[in-house]
Parts: structure tokens; sequence; C-alpha cells
């Protein structure tokens, strides 16, 4: 059984002593960076020339510099860029500003499991990834309560960098939820797994199979948006309280009857197959070579197959039938930075 830290585990006065640069403030840059400020701890963001973050920061009272002077000042950089410009600010901004007694943070494994990063002697390399989106990870802090946490240690140059990393987990919340020791390898791998096979890739293309299928049989696209999306939220709690054995038990026995016999038919041995070429591509660098040479060209790709899913049909369906959920509020806004995407 994997070890759990919680509040009582950590020292909250090591990640007060030090002195932390935020590089990049958008989903995870605000809600570290705000937690840490309510936790006591000397916090600036490091941004572009020109960033569109900037005001949102400023406006909360938080000092914005460039990168490379919030790295010079700091002690702990943590690095919440997305992850494929994140190479190239290191490189231009970030490296040549560390010193030995440095620690340089991740929220995700990416660029160092890969090799697109490597730190200098005498730096630690750690990182604090909540599981969870940055604007849950602020809301939660705010509630009082946390969002759980992986830490893992790199590269221990002091000695103390576990520490480190459970003190900083602690200011932004995730110790009062349960922080659980990692690896970047492990990390990073079933991170990427989860969001592809499972997730967000898996579960995306299951709904719009099953949307594809209730409409092409003539079922109205209302009803069938119900069906396969909407009550997937109610779904998935019941999983997350109780695991899917309480989802079973919650549902009728119709229900429970036919996903014994028809799960299997749907997502067959095949799919399982499939999954394990998904783990072998994430594991031999095949998907971050792919997604990171699509990125360095622009993002053709990306660009192409994100507008192919925004004109899926169940999105038209789905935004007008959100229009009229008196119980859902500005679901839509999510292009204005709401959600990172
Ligand atoms: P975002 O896409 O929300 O980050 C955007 C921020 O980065 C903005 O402030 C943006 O500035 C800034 N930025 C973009 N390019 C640069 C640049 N070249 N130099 C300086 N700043 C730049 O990132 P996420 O919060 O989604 O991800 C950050 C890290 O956290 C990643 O490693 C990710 O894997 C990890 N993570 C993310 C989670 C999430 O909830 N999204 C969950 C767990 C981990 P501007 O406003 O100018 O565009
Ligand atoms: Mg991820
Ligand atoms: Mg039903």
């Amino acid at each position: 059984m994997a070890e759990i830290y919680y509040d009582d585990d950590a020292d909250l006065s090591i990640i007060q002593g030090r002195h932390v640069a935020i590089i990049g403030y958008g989903s995870q840059g605000h809600a570290h960076a705000l937690n840490l400020r309510d936790s006591g701890v000397d916090v600036r963001i490091g941004l572009a020339e020109g960033s569109k973050s900037k005001a949102k920061a400023e406006a909360e009272g938080l000092r914005v510099l460039s990168v490379a002077d919030a790295v010079e000042e700091a002690d702990l950089i943590m690095i919440l860029t997305p992850d494929q410009v994140q190479r190239t600010v290191y490189a231009e901004s970030i490296q040549p500003h560390l010193t030995t007694g440095d620690a340089l943070f991740f929220a995700h494994g990416f660029n160092i499991r890969f090799g697109y990063i490597s730190a200098p002697e005498g730096v630690d390399v750690a990182m604090v990834a909540p599981k969870g989106p940055g604007h849950t990870v602020r809301r939660e802090f705010e509630a009082g309560r946390g969002v759980p946490a992986l830490i893992a240690v790199e590269k221990d140059a002091s000695g103390n960098a576990e520490a480190l990393a459970l003190s900083y987990a602690k200011a932004i919340g995730g110790s009062r939820a349960g922080v659980i020791k990692t690896t970047f390898t492990e990390e990073t791998e079933t991170d990427l797994f989860g969001e592809q096979a499972v997730l967000c890739g898996g579960v995306s293309q299951m709904v719009q199979y099953g949307f594809e299928t209730l409409t092409e049989a003539g079922y109205k696209p209302e009803i069938a948006y119900f069906e396969v999306l909407h009550e997937l939220k109610l779904i998935v709690d019941l999983m997350i309280e109780g695991g899917i054995a309480k989802q079973r038990w919650s549902v009728s026995d119709t229900a429970e009857y036919g996903d014994y016999v028809s799960g299997p038919r749907v997502i067959d041995p095949h799919v399982k197959e499939n999954m394990k070429a998904v783990l072998s591509d994430i594991q031999d660098g095949t998907f971050a070579k792919r997604f990171i040479d699509d990125q360095d060209a622009g993002g053709p790709e990306f660009t192409e197959l994100r507008a192919k899913g925004e004109a899926h049909p169940i999105e038209a369906t789905g935004r007008e039938l959100r229009q009229l959920f008196s119980w859902i509020k500005s679901n839509d806004d999510y292009t204005e930075g709401q959600v990172s995407r």
C-alpha cells in the first residue's frame, strides 16, 4: 500500500523560508501562487513579455516579473507553463539564472521524463502534482479543503528535497486531502495513459460513438445527449464515492444486468490490446515526440484535431441544451480562460 502523507507529516515552515517563483499564471499557476501566498509564502510570478495573464495576477496583488528576473530573485522555481513550451522557457530564461541550492519544481514530469529539460548540478528537482484542475485546487483550498497531490524527487541535491516538496504540497492544500509519493517516470507515464486511454480520450470517443449510434438510428439528438453525456456525471460521482460497486448498487437491476452483459461487448478485449499499444507509445517516447514535433511546427495536427472535435454534432446539441438548464450556470464561458485547454 502506498504511503499517504497528511498535514501533520509536513512542515510548512520549510517553504515559508523560501523565495518562490511561479512561472506561468494559468490553470495551475494561479492556484499554486494564490494558495502559497495565503499560506504565508513569499511568491512572485514570472511571465513572458506581453503576457495576457499579467493583469490577472496583478489584480490579485501579486508581483509580476520577467521569467529571468523571477528566477534570479527566487530559490524555488515552479514551472507552470504548458508542457510544450517549458523546454524553450527553461533554456532561454530559467537555466541561465539557476544557482546551487535552488530547487526546480514541476506539476507534471513530462519534460524531465522525456529528457527535454535537465537541471544543472546542485539543484533539487522535484514534483508536486495536484490530481485535479487548477481551478479546483484553488476552490478547494479556499473552502478549507484540498486536492490530493503526488510528490516525487528526481534529484536530491540538497538532501532535503522530499521535505521541501511535502512542505510545498502542504502550502497549496494537498496534504489536507493526502499526498502520495511517486517517481517522475511513474507519474508521467500513468498520467498520460489515464488521460489518453480512459479519462479524456477513451471517454470522449465512447460518448461520441454512443451519440452517433442513437442519432443515426433516428432518435432525437437532445435525448441522445442526456443518455450518453449528461448522465455520465451522475454515474462517475457514484464511482468516486464507492467504486464501480456503488454505481451498480444504485442503478436499477435492469441497468446493472445490462452493464454486465453489454459492457464487455462494447469494450471488448481488443480495447485492452489498443490500450497496451497506447501505453507502449507513451513509454518509448513515441507519443511525446509526436506531440512536441507537431508543437514545434506550430501545431498543425493539433489544430486540425481540435477543430474536428469541436465540429462533432454533439457539441451543437449540448450548447443549445445547456442554455436551457437552470441548474448549470455559464458552462460555456470556458474559452475565456475559465478552464485550461
Ligand atoms: P496553462 O495552459 O493554464 O498555462 C498558461 C500560462 O502559461 C499562462 O499564464 C501563459 O501566459 C503562460 N505561458 C505560456 N507560454 C509561456 C511562455 N513562453 N513563457 C512564460 N509563460 C508562458 O497550463 P496548465 O496550468 O494547464 O499546466 C501547467 C503545468 O501543470 C503543466 O506541466 C501541466 O501538465 C501541469 N498540470 C496541469 C493540470 C491542469 O489542471 N491544467 C493538472 C495537473 C498538472 P499567457 O497568459 O501569456 O498565455
Ligand atoms: Mg496530464
Ligand atoms: Mg437511462
